[in-house]
């Protein structure tokens, strides 16, 4: 990453001492040559009033489905905060990790589950890959084949298609691949006794109703959608799967982290690499080149 001035954007930077805070340690300092005003690095916990620990534990808490209120009476900080916390970094961590999408796959499992939640449906539509287990999810309000659609393209491009039973898959993947490839690749196993079954994405539902359930869900579509993203990366970049041993970005080679052994360290990581991607030199070069407004993710514009 190349370091640039944060007032004039000049490459002539030295270092000047190092800075002490409260709650970050002590960090360094510098000073740019043409300007000769000082910064210090940005990890993503500038101005936080908390320690770097508390608000990764927060995150994590919340991401394994802990209600606010039980987060906020364990870390001893008011509740606004952590969701606060929660929007800010999920925001951060979608636009980061976009780029690290798989394409392909040889295998692709395909299902959807429902939650009732405050009197009303609310359906996630998830697939996962069988290679390396990255999984995408996408939260809706009614059962449409649009979301079957939607799910289809959002996830890396398969030689084979594993669904339940359900019929709306058919005549998605027979839009979407073909008919050829339909007759051929997309495997419909109705029955539980089938050779081919789809016991992946049952237990990825499995994982996610858990995950879910203290909570009992979630209040609106709006914030529904940000939550599931957020839990989409944990399970893709951040927890390690018990099966391959490692989190599934890593298995499929889209990301490393060096020296991060436990979860913590992992989504440390990625919000420091988030943060510096947002202030580097080629982030700022194609804002002003392009001019366009931040990207927002797919499935969350409404
Ligand atoms: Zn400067």
């Amino acid at each position: 990453m190349m370091r640039i001035c944060i007032y004039c954007e000049s490459k002539y930077i030295v270092k000047f001492g190092r800075r002490k805070t409260k709650e970050r340690g002590r960090i360094q300092r510098y000073q740019c040559k043409e300007c000769h005003g000082t910064f210090c690095d940005d990890e993503g916990f500038k101005w936080k009033h908390k320690s770097v620990k508390t608000i990764l534990d927060a995150l994590e808490l919340f991401v394994i489905g802990n209600t606010l209120r039980f987060i906020s009476q364990f870390l001893g900080i008011a509740k606004e905060t952590v969701f606060r916390w929660f929007l800010e970094y999920a925001r951060l961590l979608d636009k980061y990790v976009e780029r690290f999408r798989q394409n392909f796959t040889d295998m692709l499992h395909m299902d959807e589950l429902f939650l009732k939640m405050c009197g009303t449906f609310y359906y996630v539509w998830a697939s996962i890959c069988r290679d390396t287990r990255f999984a995408t999810m996408i939260l809706s309000r009614d059962r449409t084949k649009k979301y079957a659609y939607q799910l289809l393209n959002e996830s890396p491009s398969p030689l084979e298609v594993t669904t339940d039973g359900a019929f709306a898959y058919g005549g998605v993947i027979r839009r979407r691949f073909g008919h050829w490839w339909y007759r051929h690749n997309y495997h419909r196993c109705a029955n539980f006794e089938d050779k081919k079954n789809n016991n992946l994405i049952e237990r990825l539902n499995n994982t996610i109703r858990s995950l879910t359930h203290k909570r009992r869900g979630y209040r609106g579509i709006v914030t529904g959608r940000w939550e599931l993203r957020f839990l989409e990366i944990y399970y893709n970049f951040i927890r390690r799967h018990m099966t391959i041993g490692m989190t599934p970005a890593e298995k499929a080679g889209l990301i490393e982290y060096y020296g991060c052994k436990n979860e913590e360290s992992r989504l440390r990581y990625l919000i420091k690499q988030a943060t510096q991607d947002a202030y580097s030199y080629l982030t700022l070069l194609i804002n002003r080149i392009c001019r366009q407004s931040p990207r927002v993710h797919r499935t969350l514009d409404l």
